[in-house]
């Protein structure tokens, strides 16, 4: 595995070079380059669609090489714009990620990401391509042909959001197909657990790696997870800053808490972004990795900014819930939420259930919130009950029931 020096930079060096790249990106958006990032303006979702469609471009529309847009649930599309330089840092980025989970020149790359305006396809593609890999750009769609390619193209690594994967391993399941040559999958653009880790792993027979990103800051490759690691992806800190901010106050959390993440691009000529509010829920940590890798590592996307619960004046998630449940063995992964205010104060209780029946119910329950009070903070009552009893649902689960 060969890094690139930055990714093994001391954080003195790394953060030497985000100061002198954030002056220029302030200055690139008129603002005061001498400014102190926490003192420089949040950019939102709503500034982009205020600017449809290329009001936020910074260069003339003549050094555009390419245009992408995401789409508009609800709204306008996104639309983001690339510069020469921009299109290159994207590609690096991406063949970082892609090389961080093993890919080489000659591995053959199923490459399911559609292919167009979103820029999952082209992104991959790019990265694969830097690299001298083989790439198969199938684009999403046309599933019994994609089971049919991976075995008959040898493809070692597969690139799709997760829940096409388990689609693909569904395919290829029913087409009798037992002999795939798949040793990874790069997997994003939606949030996933470790549950669907395990699952994904099993089905098709390869290791599964988060690659995360978003278009605003410049698609997938903004983070990504190492094979040696796979804990948590590596953030490609020269080229994007990260920050972790209570999504209430705009202010920091203390580090490894979960918040809202947002990004400051470093190097991007055409959309330069100055703290850009994903909106997405997560941690960050600093600690050493066994890959050797320096930079940051973004946790799993816990859930969205609009799903947060204050209760007590703690932020909680409905995510963190459901991965504390994960972590007891004997536990179905089938829980509500439910929050009360009796009298002053908020009152939460877990309702879950045992995977089968028989449990010594007293020591899970006790395990239970043991792990909740040990991994959110927040006490919790917990309501352990008979197999099955969580109500299910046909379409999305209802997590919470908040009846304040
Ligand atoms: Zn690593």
């Amino acid at each position: 595995m060969i890094l690139d020096a930055i990714e093994r930079a001391s954080r003195d060096e790394l953060e030497t070079l985000q100061r002198t790249r954030l002056r220029e990106t302030a200055a690139r958006r008129g603002l005061d380059p001498g400014a102190e990032l926490r003192d420089l303006p949040f950019t939102v979702k709503d500034d982009l669609r205020a600017a449809y469609p290329l009001g936020l471009i910074t260069v003339p529309h003549e050094q555009l090489v390419r245009i992408h847009a995401s789409s508009g649930t609800g709204g306008k599309a996104t639309v983001v714009g690339y510069t020469r330089a921009d299109l290159d840092v994207w590609t690096q980025v991406m063949a970082r990620a892609l090389a961080g989970a093993g890919v080489r020149a000659g591995t053959r790359v199923h490459n399911a990401y559609g292919y167009g305006l979103f820029t999952g396809g082209l992104g991959f593609h790019q990265g694969a391509e830097r690299l001298g890999a083989t790439v198969v750009p199938v684009s999403g769609g046309l599933t019994a042909r994609q089971a049919t390619l991976l075995r008959d193209l040898r493809a070692q690594a597969l690139c799709c959001t997760p829940s096409y994967a388990l689609h693909i391993a569904q395919a290829v399941r029913e087409a009798g197909i037992e002999d795939l040559a798949l040793e990874v999958g790069l997997f994003g653009a939606e949030p996933w657990t470790e549950g669907m880790r395990a699952r994904l792993q099993a089905e098709l027979g390869l290791v599964a790696l988060n690659v995360y990103g978003l278009s605003e800051i410049v698609g997938p490759g903004v983070a990504a997870e190492c094979l040696e690691g796979r804990d948590g992806s590596h953030v490609q800190e020269d080229h994007f800053l990260i920050e972790v901010i209570d999504p209430e106050t705009g202010g920091p959390v203390a580090p490894g808490e979960p918040g809202e993440l947002v990004f400051t691009t470093l190097t991007k000529e055409a959309l330069p972004l100055i703290r850009y509010r994903t909106g997405d829920i997560g941690t960050v940590t600093l600690e050493p990795c066994a890959c050797g890798r320096t930079t940051a590592r973004m946790g799993p996307v816990q859930g969205r900014r609009d799903d947060m619960l204050i209760v007590r004046g703690v932020n909680l998630y409905p995510s963190q819930v459901e991965h504390a449940l994960l972590t007891v063995a004997g536990i179905a992964p089938h829980w509500q939420l439910v929050v009360e205010r009796p009298e002053q104060l908020d009152e939460v209780t877990v309702r879950c259930e045992p995977a089968e029946g028989g449990a010594d119910r007293a020591a899970l329950s006790e395990r239970v919130r043991v792990a909740l009070r040990e991994r959110i903070g927040v006490g919790m009552a917990v309501e352990l009950l008979e197999p099955g009893g969580v109500p299910r649902s046909e379409g999305k689960a209802v997590r919470v029931v908040d009846r304040r």
